[in-house]
């Protein structure tokens, strides 16, 4: 027996359709005592979309809806379910849901269908967490890979690792416990070696909790430069809309501005900041202390350097600040005639002749040979599609699994790290000659760490920490 949660389950504001969302054991009886049919009577069937009426307890017609009952086990939570579909319009909505209350329901907490849906067995704990990875997805990779978890790609693999770690387990105890089988189990050697291909294929999962955490989180990036070199056109480009404030007056941005936004499927936050210089007026002053911080802590640099002027001293001074590993460099104005070699009096320059600049790096030092170096200009945007896909290169090539899995939870990168540890520790054990129940001891650790992945033995804390993630109504 469950109590009835309800909630709304649209988001807040006002739209053609608003949803609340019902599940427990009596849920067939809190719908009796609202809904008014137009046609048929209590108990609704199942998975049919009904017309009528919610009707209050002093008999007020609350509004005209669609309603709808899903039984036990066919519904989202494996409870008597039902979705009342109403007008929109938050004060409709929350209408619907105090009468439903009023009615025996109590509010669900945020994730608490989900929760019920995990507790009675209908998805395992990765595929709850990817509800939410969908719920929250701001990038196609980022759906494609919680889809694959929801639908139970993620948990099969993990599955398979389990499984092999089992068999080991099986023909090891075998041995311990039946010496006279000895000849029909696996020997050590052969765990030995099918157990580092696990490994192998583990890490590789493991490895992808990098571009995980960028299709999730995103990238933190920053546009540094010195005044008037064009940082708050670009940022305006790349985002496509007039965002920060362009003038030809230098010094115009003098706090940071930060938007989020999407690069070839790599998400971004990106931060426009104040150009730096040594600025006199202490406004500016903070501004520019502001964008050393942001320019020293930042995943992406856009070392933005106006290509119509020769390199000033304030752009060898912003070179020094910056990671070089971390940066691109944006010679912005490619409209305007190339002047970033006029301190040589050629008017042909190398900038122009040299795809990979590398000889910007006598400015900024040997660490810049390597810094990739893109004409552009926040003008015509010419050169930004080719700087989105060094972003995508940088940020997510390489790093993704083939089929898609992504690891994007930490509580998976940690645990999937934990198997790893406990099976190479299996295995120098095996290399070592150590005793067999000792081997056994770091397999079963392996097999739990990844059973945890999918929710077993997890704690009710762990639990109420992942759920409280959720929004209310999912
Ligand atoms: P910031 O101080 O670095 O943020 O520079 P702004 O974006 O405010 O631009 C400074 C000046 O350069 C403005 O007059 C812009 O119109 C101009 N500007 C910026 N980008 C370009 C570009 O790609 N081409 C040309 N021709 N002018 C640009």
């Amino acid at each position: 027996m469950s109590d009835v949660i309800a909630a709304v389950a649209t988001p807040h504001g006002t739209g053609a359709i608003g949803v609340v969302r019902v599940s427990g054991t009596q849920t067939s009886d809190v719908i009796a005592s609202v809904f008014k049919p137009s046609k048929g009577k209590h108990p609704l069937p199942s998975h049919y979309l009904c017309h009528g009426t919610i009707v209050d307890k002093s008999g007020a017609v609350v509004d005209e809806v669609m309603c709808v009952m899903m039984y036990a086990p066919r519904s989202y939570t494996r409870e008597d379910t039902a979705e009342v579909f109403c007008h929109g319009g938050s004060y409709t909505v929350a209408r619907v849901l105090k009468t439903l209350l009023e009615s025996g329901a109590r509010p669900a907490d945020p994730g608490e269908f989900t929760k019920r849906a995990f507790l009675n067995g209908r998805l395992d704990l990765s595929q709850a967490e990817a509800v939410m990875e969908l719920i929250n997805a701001r990038t196609d990779l980022a759906r494609r890979a919680g889809l694959r978890k929801l639908s139970g790609g993620f948990s099969k693999k993990i599955n398979s690792f389990r499984n092999k770690i089992l068999t080991w387990l099986a023909h090891i105890e075998l041995s311990v416990d039946y010496p006279e089988h000895e000849e029909e189990a696996m020997n050590l050697a052969t765990v030995s070696k099918q157990g580092q291909n696990l490994i192998d294929e583990m890490q590789a999962l493991h490895a992808t909790a990098i571009a995980g955490k960028r299709v999730t989180v995103g990238v933190q990036a920053v546009i540094v430069g010195r005044p008037n070199v064009g940082k708050s056109s670009l940022m305006n480009a790349i985002l496509q809309q007039d965002r920060a404030i362009v003038t030809d007056v230098p010094g115009t941005t003098r706090d940071t501005l930060t938007e989020p936004t999407t690069l070839c499927g790599v998400p971004i936050i990106l931060t426009d900041t104040a150009g730096i210089r040594d600025a006199v007026e202490p406004i500016e002053q903070i501004g520019v202390e502001r964008s050393k911080l942001q320019a020293q802590t930042a995943e992406l640099t856009l070392f933005t350097i106006d290509r119509s002027f020769p390199i000033t001293n304030e752009d060898i001074a912003i070179s020094q600040l910056i990671n070089p590993d971390n940066t691109i460099i944006l010679l912005n104005k490619s409209d305007l005639d190339s002047g970033i070699n006029c301190n040589y009096g050629v008017k042909e320059t190398i900038i122009d002749k040299v795809e990979s600049m590398s000889e910007l790096h006598q400015y900024f030092g040997e660490e810049f040979k390597k810094v990739p170096v893109i004409n552009v200009s926040a003008k015509t945007e010419e050169g930004l599609e080719k700087l989105y896909q060094l972003v995508e290169a940088k940020f997510l090539g390489g790093e993704l699994s083939a089929d898609g899995d992504l690891i994007t939870q930490a509580r998976h990168e940690y645990l999937l790290g934990q198997a790893i540890d406990h099976l190479s520790k299996a295995l120098s054990a095996i290399t070592n000659g150590i005793t067999e129940d000792i081997i056994s001891i770091d397999l079963k650790a392996a097999y739990s760490a990844l059973g945890e992945i999918l929710g077993e033995s997890v704690g009710e804390d762990i639990l109420d920490k992942i759920f409280a993630e959720f929004c209310v109504g999912k």
